[in-house]
């Protein structure tokens, strides 16, 4: 069977970014969706951040926006979700046994944040609840907010609310952070942050009204003697870690140790071992541990759609 030229694994910013440079390079790429078909930013309500819109956009309309320009310029879309990659042999396999030759690819898988599994997080997602500050901060200025984790995420979380809110809370189910010394010198310093050891959330409080509700406390459980307490906040940020979705690379391409692609520095280029997988590249959340934005993935996906241009280029 002909191999693709190129296959974009992945229908976030990232992917839908690589998708239209490489239709408009004339590389008649193959888009597979994927079981989130437009990524995290579907999952959202307003976002203010994505450069171009002088007012708020709701991010399924952008995700779509994305995904009709892509189509546009010439992509190919396949609604299929990977369950099996052999790098090797050039061959994905989908759901269904549909088997994918390529000649390049394109990981754009993203990564999905760690959530606490209550209720509430669902009832009041985009609401009061969120798994990305800098995504969402902005929206609680002047506002009391929590932060859960106590990693070196939720510390940088809660530092970064400090800036914007009227006070953080971070709860955490230990009496010690993971996260580095240093930062974690800088929040048990800062006047707005105030830090509850040993307890987890019980309970998300709030109005579930879908307009007018949202959430307005917390119920906190210490976990050395299960007692509560109540905290009134109106704004939970849940910083417990994000999973990249690779499982379907392990062995075959160098992740870190939390499952992130490590691409070579400064580039997109994905390794095995320490050496270039050419061909192979990976864009946006996937492989970025650190900044986690729409307009970074979006960044990554260009960069990688540049690079498989020149790579397939490369072989006549
Ligand atoms: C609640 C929330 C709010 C956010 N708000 C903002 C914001 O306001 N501004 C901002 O810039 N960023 C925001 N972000 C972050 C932003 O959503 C991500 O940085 C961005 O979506 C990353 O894009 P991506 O393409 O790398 O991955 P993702 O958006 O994660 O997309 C991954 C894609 O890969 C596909 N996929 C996964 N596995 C497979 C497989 N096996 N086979 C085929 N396809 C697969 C999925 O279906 C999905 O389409 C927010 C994130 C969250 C969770």
């Amino acid at each position: 069977m002909k191999p693709h030229p190129l296959i974009i694994l992945g229908s976030g910013a990232a992917g839908c970014t690589a998708a239209i440079y490489a239709a408009r390079a004339g590389l008649k790429p193959l888009l597979i969706r994927g079981n989130q078909p437009g990524g995290q930013l579907t999952i959202t309500t307003d976002v203010e951040n994505y450069p171009g819109f002088a007012a708020t956009i709701q991010g399924p309309w952008l995700m779509e926006q994305m995904e009709a320009q892509a189509k546009h310029c010439g992509t190919e879309i396949a609604e299929d979700h990977i369950v099996a990659a052999n790098l090797k042999a050039k061959t994905l396999t989908g759901m269904n046994g549909q088997t994918y030759h390529f000649q390049s690819l394109i990981i754009a898988t993203g990564a999905t944040a760690k959530w606490l599994g209550l209720e509430g997080e669902k009832t009041y997602n985009g609401k009061g609840v969120s798994a990305c500050a800098t995504c969402d901060g902005a929206f609680y200025r002047n506002q009391n907010v929590a932060v859960v984790g106590g990693g070196n995420t939720a510390l940088e979380e809660a530092l970064y609310l400090a800036n914007i809110a009227k006070t953080v809370t971070l709860i955490h189910r230990r009496d010690a952070f993971r996260g580095e010394k240093v930062l974690q010198e800088r929040v048990k310093n800062h006047p707005k942050i105030t830090i509850i050891y040993n307890h987890t959330v019980a309970e998300i409080l709030g109005n579930p009204h879908p307009i007018t509700g949202g959430v307005t406390g917390l119920k906190l459980q210490s976990t050395t003697d299960n007692s509560t307490q109540e905290i009134k906040v109106h704004g939970l940020f849940i910083a417990i870690g994000h999973a990249p979705n690779t499982t379907l690379f392990k062995n075959q391409i160098d992740l870190d140790e939390t499952g992130y692609i490590i691409a070579q520095k400064g580039t997109v280029q994905t390794t095995h071992q320490g050496q270039p997988l050419k061909g192979i590249f990976a864009a946006g959340d996937v492989a970025d541990p650190i900044y986690r934005q729409a307009v970074t993935a979006a960044g990554m996906g260009c960069m990688a759609a540049l690079d498989a241009n020149r790579y397939l280029e490369s072989l006549h």
